[in-house]
């Protein structure tokens, strides 16, 4: 007897973003009723690298569209850490904002490091600094990293509980990787870590309940990996819109995954306006 093949039911990022998108827009609009002045971004771009440029213009109009007004700062690429350095205390400093957003990657000369600590952490809405970082691993109150933090709201929206489940998260990035692994953890999973130096990468893909694609490869992780009934979340973006996992073959076997576009990626900036409009009520209470 031939079996019919399983299809995946996918997450569907773009309408979550927006049921969140609109709740933010109504939070911002109450703000700015109550105090005056609207929640505000302050977007850093160094240097005039096209996808980031794309990226700050997205934010920004999608700043606009909430009610969140979006400050926009542009550096020269030549600019020096400690410039940078100053500009960003200057807007933590800035009662007027609310929010930074500093665009990476900002250049191989500055210490990027040292720019994402001169962010105040209660404007740190991008879930950059040491101390948000250490709020995630701690299971405190901070703000998340955008797309960690975008991930575990399609689970929650979809129903998936991670306690007790087998979470393999492939990459270690400090902007993905790791921190979906610890609010993975915090939430009961049992965590797995592999990056380029893990041996038998399939094996240890094949015993994940929950799957988080943070590779940076197009269609790296195949179908025959992937355990029958698996969550998959394929956080990659790929040149030519792809992302990391073979979607249709992964589809057979998961029981829920991610559509690359249309999954992980509208939740980013979902979050990251959410998370300003949180840090301009606290600031404004
Ligand atoms: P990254 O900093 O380049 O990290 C990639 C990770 O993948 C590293 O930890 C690396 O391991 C690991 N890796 C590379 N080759 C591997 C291999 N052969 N086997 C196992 N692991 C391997 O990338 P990132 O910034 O985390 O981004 C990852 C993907 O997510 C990209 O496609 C990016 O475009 C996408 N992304 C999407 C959003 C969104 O909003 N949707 C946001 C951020 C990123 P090592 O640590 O050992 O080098």
């Amino acid at each position: 007897m031939t079996s019919t093949p399983r299809t995946a039911r996918f997450m569907d990022g773009t309408a979550l973003a927006r049921e969140i998108g609109d709740r933010t827009a109504a939070r911002a609009a109450a703000l700015t009723a109550r105090t005056g002045k609207a929640p505000c971004l302050a977007t850093v771009l160094v240097g005039e690298d096209p996808a980031s440029v794309t990226y700050v213009k997205m934010k920004r109009n999608r700043c606009a569209k909430a009610g969140i007004e979006s400050r926009h700062v542009e550096l020269p690429a030549d600019i020096t850490t400690e410039q940078l350095v100053a500009t960003l205390t200057e807007l933590s400093e800035d009662p007027d904002v609310h929010g930074i957003l500093l665009q990476h990657p900002v250049g191989e000369h500055i210490d990027e490091r040292a720019a994402f600590e001169a962010i105040a952490p209660g404007k740190d809405v991008d879930g950059v600094t040491m101390t948000s970082f250490a709020a995630m691993g701690f299971g405190l109150p901070g703000f998340a990293s955008c797309t960690p933090g975008g991930i575990m709201r399609l689970l929650d929206a979809y129903g998936v509980d991670p306690t007790g489940k087998r979470a393999v998260v492939v990459g270690r990035s400090a902007i993905l990787g790791k921190p979906v692994g610890l609010l993975l953890l915090g939430r009961n999973a049992t965590v797995t870590y592999c990056h380029s130096r893990t041996t038998n990468l399939s094996e240890v893909i094949r015993e994940a309940d929950i799957l988080v694609a943070a590779v940076g490869r197009p269609e790296f992780i195949r179908g025959e990996d992937i355990k029958q009934g698996a969550v998959v979340i394929d956080a990659g973006y790929n040149p030519g819109n792809v992302g990391d996992v073979h979607f249709n073959s992964a589809a057979e076997r998961a029981s829920l995954i991610t559509p690359v576009p249309g999954g992980v990626g509208p939740m980013t900036i979902a979050v990251l306006l959410e998370q300003t409009v949180d840090a301009a009520e606290r600031q404004t209470a």
